[in-house]
């Protein structure tokens, strides 16, 4: 059996690059505010507090090209852009925090 579940590839609140440069400005950075699957198993995000729209119709998804006469979502492909990477930091480790138990020593 064919497992068919794909995660999502941004979260909620996440910043994102916009890669391609065809509808907006290259390397522009926005919100993500929705994130749906659609009928072909691609992702469409909602950027900047703008909600996605479902529509009934010919879908054609622009990422796999795959059509279907269902619904649609007008918004982006989630391929269109890229996570911004994320400050890291240093790895909390306890080393430094270990106590010893006090003994008694009666
Ligand atoms: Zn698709």
């Amino acid at each position: 059996m064919e497992n068919s579940i794909s995660l999502p590839p941004f979260y909620v609140g996440q910043n994102v690059v916009y890669i391609t440069g065809v509808n907006m400005a290259l390397n522009s950075t926005h919100i993500i505010n929705e994130i749906t699957p659609s009928d072909c198993g691609c992702f469409t995000v909602g950027i900047n507090n703008i909600p996605l729209i479902k529509k009934y119709g010919l879908f054609i998804c622009v990422v796999c090209g795959k059509y279907t006469n269902t619904d649609s979502i007008n918004g982006w492909a989630a391929s269109s852009f890229r996570a911004i990477k994320e400050q890291t930091f240093p790895l909390l480790t306890y080393s430094k925090v270990i106590e010893k138990e006090l003994v008694s020593a009666n």
